[in-house]
């Protein structure tokens, strides 16, 4: 948690710009962080980036980068070649040792312990900021040895839990797509025997061998899922005709933790007389990513920018329960976030009037009747989703000050503000 003054004063002249919205840079980079040096380590690996990060969340085509270590591995160097040039020893052999004292990423006394599966400790806050990165990325390495990591395998000691737990236990259930439609080539997995390609709103382009055109449910054949590692493997024969050439497809596909994407994994395409003829990559040249059908269930965390890591659940986050409950959460609201009577804002702030047009726009205000909040009376909000219901890719926040219908602030979401879905979001209970 920060605790400098600074914070106050700053935290101060941010509410009085966007508490509406939300969060300002300045705080959310504060969120957390207590050395300069990390904040400008984060802002150096943005800056060089941009194309994973950008493909990670662009807001208009979906695309989605499948790999994270590329975006981690500069930034965790420098981390580690700070804590080897300090002397940290605190390297745990086994899981029965008691903690070390010390942090290896701020090098002060452990906060909020948490280890990974690799038995080395980190603050909550430190574990989380080294190994966050935009969605879906979620398999990144141990800050202090480098073995694979993520939010799903890092356990907070004292309660026992993973930081972040997935929505779903498999991928039976869930449909995958590419660019925001089901039907072309979609992946879906009813169950290991059903798993099918659907083809039913292909372009009228795809023909195969024989001229035909695809079926509209084209079954994957030869599965296998492996629920360990989250790998599916699956055959797709086109025999006795081909499609593209192909006659057989045989496809590994790995799925991330939440499974919110296939990011690694390949397709070999086996021609008619046997030979294997080439290889496509997911998560490098072939996207898919979970399909969403509606905002209800899902949460949205706001961040500095697209590319950036979101903020903490309960950080003027996005609650759609229901059409009938939807609500902005403060629960983790910094501590120099203060209505303008002094008193911290309600956990839950609920949205009213709230409207959903059963496509991509949500519409709701949020009325401040007591004390005010940054001298707000009123905030109107017009939310309009991207495809896949991933990220409010536009819209607008008005913010009224008195009655009158003129706004005293217009924040444009996609430009002035940034929020996507909590891809993780904890099970219930
Ligand atoms: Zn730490
Ligand atoms: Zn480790």
């Amino acid at each position: 948690m920060p605790n400098s003054s600074e914070e106050d004063s700053v935290g101060e002249e941010t509410v009085s710009q966007s508490s509406s919205a939300a969060v300002s840079k300045t705080l959310l980079e504060l969120q957390g962080n207590t050395s300069h040096s990390s904040v400008e380590a984060d802002a150096q690996d943005a800056d060089s980036v941009p194309q994973d990060a950008a493909a990670a969340v662009n807001l208009d085509s979906g695309a989605e980068g499948g790999t994270c270590s590329p975006v981690s591995s500069s930034k965790l160097e420098r981390e580690n070649l700070g804590m080897t040039s300090t002397g940290f020893t605190a390297d745990i052999e086994g899981p029965d040792r008691d903690p070390p004292q010390e942090c290896a990423v701020c090098l002060d006394f452990l906060k909020d312990v948490c280890k990974t599966s690799c038995n080395h400790y980190f603050c909550r806050d430190c574990i989380k900021r080294s190994i966050s990165f935009p969605p879906p990325h979620s398999t990144t390495a141990c800050p202090y040895c480098r073995a694979p990591t993520s939010l799903y395998t890092v356990t907070d000691v004292s309660s026992g839990l993973p930081l972040k737990a997935s929505d779903v236990d498999s991928i039976f259930g869930l449909t995958f797509i590419q660019a925001g439609e089901v039907g072309v080539a979609s992946y879906h997995f009813d169950a290991l025997e059903n798993s099918y390609i659907s083809y039913a709103s292909c372009p009228p382009a795809w023909k195969l061998g024989d001229g035909s055109q695809p079926a509209a449910r084209k079954p994957f054949t030869n599965t296998h899922y492996a629920a360990e590692t989250r790998t599916f493997t699956g055959e797709i024969d086109w025999s006795p005709t081909t499609f593209g050439g192909d006659a057989q497809w045989q496809y590994t596909m790995v799925f991330d933790h939440g499974f919110n994407a296939i990011v690694q994994g390949h397709v070999v395409a086996v021609a008619p007389d046997g030979s294997s003829s080439k290889r496509s990559l997911f998560g490098k040249g072939l996207f898919y990513r979970r399909h969403r059908k509606t905002i209800f269930g899902s949460v949205f965390l706001q961040a500095l920018s697209p590319f950036a890591v979101q903020a903490e659940k309960g950080v003027a986050s996005y609650h759609f329960e229901s059409p009938d409950h939807c609500y902005i959460s403060y629960t983790r609201a910094p501590n120099a976030w203060h209505l303008d009577d002094g008193s911290r804002p309600p956990l839950e702030k609920p949205f009213e009037n709230c409207f959903f047009d059963g496509g991509n726009v949500f519409r709701g205000t949020v009325h401040w009747r007591g004390p005010s909040f940054g001298g707000a009376r009123r905030w109107e909000y017009e939310m309009i989703f991207a495809p896949n219901f991933e990220c409010i890719a536009e819209g607008q926040l008005s913010v009224f000050k008195d009655d009158s219908d003129q706004p005293a602030q217009v924040l444009k979401f996609g430009e002035d503000v940034f929020y996507c879905i909590d891809y993780d979001i904890p099970k219930r209970g």
